[in-house]
C-alpha cells in the first residue's frame, strides 16, 4: 500500500476523453490554415527560414511577435509546472549527449518511420502520411503515380560529428526529444535538489527529427521547441499519477484561452503504444486539417532508468526512506510542443467580427483573442495623430507603461488602422492620448480588444489600472 505522501493531490477530471480510433476530420472551422500561415507572414509572426534563398523545407522563423508568443507559451508552461509547485526542478540538458543514450533509450533501433519511394518521379513519401483517393489507392501527391519501393525503416535522427575527423568514432546525434537528460541526469538532480519521490524534472529545449514529409506549417517541422516533464514516481501508484497529469494538462490548455471543444483526449490503442509505454493518451487539438496531436501524456513504466542503468553501469534506483524499500522509479511524462501549442493558440484565437468605423460604418475586423498572458504586445500606445502636441505625452506614457507590460508605441497612419493592426496580433489593451489628453484632464481612453469598450483613465492610475486586468503579464 502507497502512503498518503506517494499519491496525487485529489482532483476532478475536467477533459473530454474520445475512443482510440476517434474520427480525425476536423469538420467546419473558423480558420483555414492559408490564412494563419498569411496573418503569421505579413505580420512578421511566422515565416519561412532562409527565404531570400528560396527556403528550407520544415524549418521556420518566428519573427518579433512570434518570438514573443513563443517564449510566453514557454513561460506559462514553467509558471505552471515549476513556479505553482514544489515538487519539480529544472534542467536545462545540452543538446549533444553521449551516443550510447540513444542506444539505451531505443532510439538508434526504433526511432524510425516508413519511407517510400516513388517508382516514377523519386519523391520520397512517410508511407502512413500518403492520403488514399476517393478509390482508397495510394497515389504519389508529386505525380499520381501508384507505384512505390517498399517501406523501409528511416531513422530519425540526424547526425553529426564531434571534433575535426568524421568517423564513427566521432559520431553523435543531435537530440530528438529532450526527455533522456532528465532519465540520464536523474540521480545526480534528485540528490542535489533533495527532492523525494514523486517528484519530477522539466526542461524547455530544443529537438531535432528528419521529418520525412514535414507539413501543415510548423505543426510538422525539423526543428523544433519541446516542454517535456518525467515525474518519477512509486511503482503501483503510476496510473494514479497518469490521469492526475491528464487532468492539469488539460486545465493547462482551457486556462489558458483554449476552447473545451476544441480539444480531447485521445488514449493510444495498444497497437499504437511506444515500446516504453504502460498507456499513452494524446492531448488532441482541432487543427483545420484535423484532430491532431498536441501533447503526449505517457506512462513510460521503469524503461528508462533501467536501460540507462544496464547500459551504463550505474544504479538508478532510489531509497524510499519513508518507505524503507529501494525501487526504480515509474515515469509519467507530459510531452508538449512548443511550436505546436503556439499555432494551436493562433488558431483557437483567430476571430473576425464587426467593428464601427470612425465615419459611423461597420467594417470586418480580424482579431486574435489570445489569453493576454501569451499574447506578444500587453498594450499598446497610440496618439490620435502624429502631431507635436500629443507625441511628447504619447512617448511619456509608453515610457511609464514599459516598466511594466510589454508595450508598442505607433503613431503611424489612422488611427482605426492602428487599432486594426493590434487587434489582429491579439493586443488586449490600446491606450490613446488626444488633445483633451493633453489639454483638459491627464486622462487616456483605454479600449479592450474583445469588447472594443472604452474607458477614460487617469494617466497616474493607468499602470493600476492595467495590472489589474493584466495580472501576471
Ligand atoms: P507525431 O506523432 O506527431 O510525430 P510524436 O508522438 O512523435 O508526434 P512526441 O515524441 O510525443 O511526438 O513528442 C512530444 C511533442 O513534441 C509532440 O506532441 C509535439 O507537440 C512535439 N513534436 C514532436 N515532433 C514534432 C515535429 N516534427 N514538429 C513539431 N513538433 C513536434
Amino acid at each position: 500500500m502507497a502512503s498518503a505522501a506517494h499519491l496525487p493531490p485529489a482532483f476532478t477530471a475536467t477533459h473530454t476523453t474520445v475512443d482510440p480510433h476517434a474520427d480525425t476530420t476536423a469538420g467546419e472551422h473558423d480558420v483555414t490554415m492559408e490564412t494563419i500561415v498569411e496573418l503569421c507572414k505579413r505580420r512578421g509572426i511566422i515565416f519561412q527560414s532562409s527565404e531570400i534563398y528560396g527556403g528550407l523545407r520544415g524549418a521556420w522563423d518566428f519573427g518579433p511577435l512570434g518570438a514573443a508568443l513563443k517564449d510566453n507559451v514557454k513561460a506559462a508552461w514553467k509558471r505552471a509546472m515549476l513556479q505553482l509547485r514544489d515538487d519539480v526542478v529544472q534542467l536545462d540538458a545540452s543538446i549533444l549527449m553521449h551516443p550510447r543514450v540513444w542506444e539505451a533509450s531505443g532510439h538508434v533501433e526504433g526511432f524510425t518511420d516508413p519511407l517510400v519511394e516513388c517508382t516514377n518521379c523519386n519523391q520520397r513519401w512517410r508511407a502512413d502520411h500518403l492520403e488514399p483517393n476517393k478509390a482508397g489507392e495510394i497515389f504519389c501527391p508529386n505525380c499520381g503515380n501508384k507505384e512505390f519501393t517498399d517501406p523501409k525503416a528511416f531513422n530519425l535522427m540526424f547526425k553529426t560529428f564531434v571534433g575535426p575527423t568524421e568517423d564513427t568514432s566521432a559520431q553523435v546525434w543531435m537530440r530528438p526529444e529532450t526527455a533522456q537528460a532528465m532519465f540520464v541526469d536523474f540521480a545526480h538532480v534528485q540528490l542535489t535538489s533533495r527532492q523525494k519521490i514523486p517528484f519530477g524534472i522539466a526542461q524547455v529545449g530544443k529537438s531535432f527529427r528528419n521529418e520525412i514529409t514535414p507539413r501543415n506549417f510548423i505543426f510538422r517541422v525539423r526543428e523544433f521547441e519541446q516542454m517535456e516533464m518525467e515525474f518519477f514516481v512509486r511503482p503501483g501508484t503510476d496510473e494514479a499519477w497518469h490521469d492526475y497529469w491528464i487532468t492539469q494538462r488539460w486545465n493547462w490548455y482551457v486556462e489558458h484561452g483554449m476552447r473545451p471543444e476544441n480539444l480531447r483526449i485521445r488514449p493510444h490503442a495498444v497497437d499504437e503504444l511506444s515500446h516504453y509505454a504502460k498507456a499513452t493518451v494524446d492531448v488532441e487539438y482541432r487543427f483545420p486539417f484535423a484532430w491532431s496531436e498536441l501533447e503526449g501524456i505517457a506512462n513510460r513504466t521503469d524503461f528508462d532508468l533501467r536501460r540507462h542503468s544496464e547500459f551504463s553501469g550505474r544504479d538508478l534506483s532510489y531509497f524510499d526512506q519513508a518507505e524503507d524499500e529501494r525501487y526504480v522509479p515509474y515515469v509519467i511524462e507530459p510531452a508538449a510542443g512548443v511550436d505546436r501549442s503556439a499555432l494551436a493558440f493562433l488558431v483557437d484565437a483567430y476571430r473576425v467580427d464587426e467593428a464601427p468605423t470612425a465615419s459611423g460604418k461597420v467594417e470586418r475586423r480580424t482579431l486574435l483573442k489570445l489569453h493576454p498572458s501569451l499574447a506578444p504586445i500587453k498594450v499598446a500606445v497610440l496618439p490620435l495623430s502624429r502631431n507635436d502636441k500629443l507625441v511628447p505625452t504619447a512617448r511619456a506614457v509608453s515610457d511609464l507603461l514599459k516598466t511594466d507590460f510589454i508595450t508598442q508605441y505607433d503613431d503611424a497612419g489612422a488611427i482605426g488602422r492602428r487599432y486594426r493592426r493590434q487587434d489582429e496580433v491579439g493586443t488586449p489593451y490600446c491606450v490613446t492620448v488626444d488633445f483633451e489628453t493633453v489639454e483638459d484632464d491627464r486622462k487616456v481612453t483605454v479600449r479592450d480588444r474583445d469588447t472594443m469598450g472604452q474607458d477614460r483613465v487617469a494617466i497616474d492610475q493607468l499602470v493600476g489600472y492595467l495590472t489589474e486586468r493584466l495580472p501576471r503579464c
